[in-house]
């Protein structure tokens, strides 16, 4: 899926974002919860990789971010 445009709450500004891969959509499960996470981006910036879903630009507080791979 190609990078999108979306406002980032952590950078305050807008930046590019890609959907999660299968790892951390696995890791976003366990870290949530949740059974579904298709609908949540990461923010590209450097040093960000804050977590937002494509309605919510805040969707958990406190925010979550990606780990980098090892
Ligand atoms: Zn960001």
């Amino acid at each position: 899926m190609p990078a999108r445009a979306m406002y980032c709450y952590t950078c305050d500004s807008d930046e590019q974002h890609r959907s999660l891969t299968a790892t951390e959509k696995t890791w976003l499960r366990g870290r949530t919860g949740r059974r579904s996470v298709d609908e949540f981006f990461m923010c590209e910036a450097p040093e960000c990789r804050n977590v937002r879903s494509g309605f919510n630009k805040h969707p958990f507080d406190p925010v979550i971010r990606v780990p980098l791979p090892d």
